[in-house]
């Protein structure tokens, strides 16, 4: 399982410094997740304004 992040996204960034494992990066209109990477552990989901990364 890993979390994936939906078009709501708004490219605000918040997220990839928050992953403890760095597989969140900047993708081509929105932020994307590296799903081999993702340990679930939710924390791009906290602080997300728009919560767009979600459980897959
Ligand atoms: Fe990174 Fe955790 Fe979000 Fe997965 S759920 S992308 S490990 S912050
Ligand atoms: Fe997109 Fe949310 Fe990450 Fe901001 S915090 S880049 S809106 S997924």
């Amino acid at each position: 399982m890993a979390y994936v992040i939906e078009d709501t996204c708004i490219n605000c960034g918040a997220c990839e410094p928050e992953c403890p494992v760095e597989a969140i990066s900047e993708g081509d209109g929105k932020y994307v997740i590296d799903g081999e990477k993702c340990i679930d552990c939710g924390a791009c989901a906290n602080v997300c304004p728009v919560d767009a990364p979600v459980e897959a």
